[in-house]
This record gives structure tokens, sequence and C-alpha cells, in this order.
């Protein structure tokens, strides 16, 4: 282990410690030199939240989302997750539209539907793919109207399609 200075990307300097084989440090500190100073790294990932946060803001108002409920900071990270959250669970279901997709009078049972809870595949069973759509499109209304932060942040994982459409499914079913 010896200590080496990186000229970083962004003009800083900085000394690291790098550790492995001597003939390899070189090549890791030039390595290291490609990316930005960690004071600058940490300006860039704090520039990045700021502009998703800015962007999820902008996206709520022209969607008419509800104003969300907490803490400052809590709404303020929200808000992002609400974004990506509806963000792909309508990329998800524009291409499963009914006009979109072949056969959607075909029972859910026999799509491919095994990624789901039991709860929502039970549900579903005899239903069609239209049907889907429909019910899904109205379980999203549903997670619109969730106006609480911390109900986002709990959510925050289902950060893929599919958990977020198992979720907007459990709280149509809870509903009807
Ligand atoms: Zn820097």
């Amino acid at each position: 282990m010896s200590w080496y200075t990186i000229n970083y990307q962004c003009g800083h300097e900085g000394d690291e410690q790098i550790y492995g084989p001597i003939k390899d440090r070189k090549e890791i500190a030039e390595r290291r030199g490609q990316k930005l100073c960690p004071d600058c790294y940490k300006e860039e990932v704090t520039k990045k939240r700021e502009v998703e946060r800015l962007q999820a803001t902008e996206k709520a108002q022209t969607q008419n989302l509800p104003e969300l409920v907490g803490s400052e900071k809590q709404v303020a990270w929200a808000q992002t997750i609400r974004m990506k959250s509806l963000e792909s669970v309508e990329k998800y279901m524009e291409n499963r539209k009914p006009g979109v997709i072949k056969n959607a009078d075909m029972p859910m049972a026999e799509q491919n539907i095994r990624w789901m809870k039991r709860e929502c595949r039970e549900f579903l069973e005899d239903k069609s793919l239209g049907e889907f759509f429909e019910i899904v499109t109205a379980g999203i209304d549903i997670l619109r109207s969730q106006t609480s932060a911390s109900w986002w942040i709990d959510h925050r994982q289902a950060d893929t399609a599919e958990e977020m459409i198992e979720t907007a499914l459990g709280l149509y079913i809870k509903t009807h």
C-alpha cells in the first residue's frame, strides 16, 4: 500500500492510497484519474438529484398529481420516487393497450402472468387482457391519488413496472 497523487478528470488533484501489487498501482492510479475527484463527484450527485426533483415537480404539475404530504425531506424524495414509478408503469402499459396487443380477448390465465403474486393471479384468471388493461389503469389512478410521501418511500423498491403493477392491482382489488 502507498500513496499516489491522482490527477482527476475535473482538474483537481488528490492523494489516494492504492493497494495491490506494485506493478498494477500505476494503472490503478491512472484509472482513478479518469473519474471526478470525491468533492466534484459528490457535487454531481447532488446536482443530479436536484434535476430529478425539479423534473418530478414539473411532471406532477402537468399531470395534476396531488401534493404530497410529509416532511420537506420526505416530500422531496417521494416526488422523485413517484415520478419514476408512474413512468415505468405507464411505459409498460403503453405496450399492452388492447389495440396494440393481439388476442386481447384471451383470458389472462393463458397469458404470461406467472410473475404475479397469487392474489393478483387469482383475481385476473378469468379476465381478458383488455380487462386487465382497464383494471390496471384504474389501479394506477388509485396510485396517483396516494398523497402520503412515506407511502411512496415505503414502495420505492417497486421501481420495476411489474412490482408497481402488482401494487396498483392490490389497491384495486382492495376496493372492488
Ligand atoms: Zn474535482
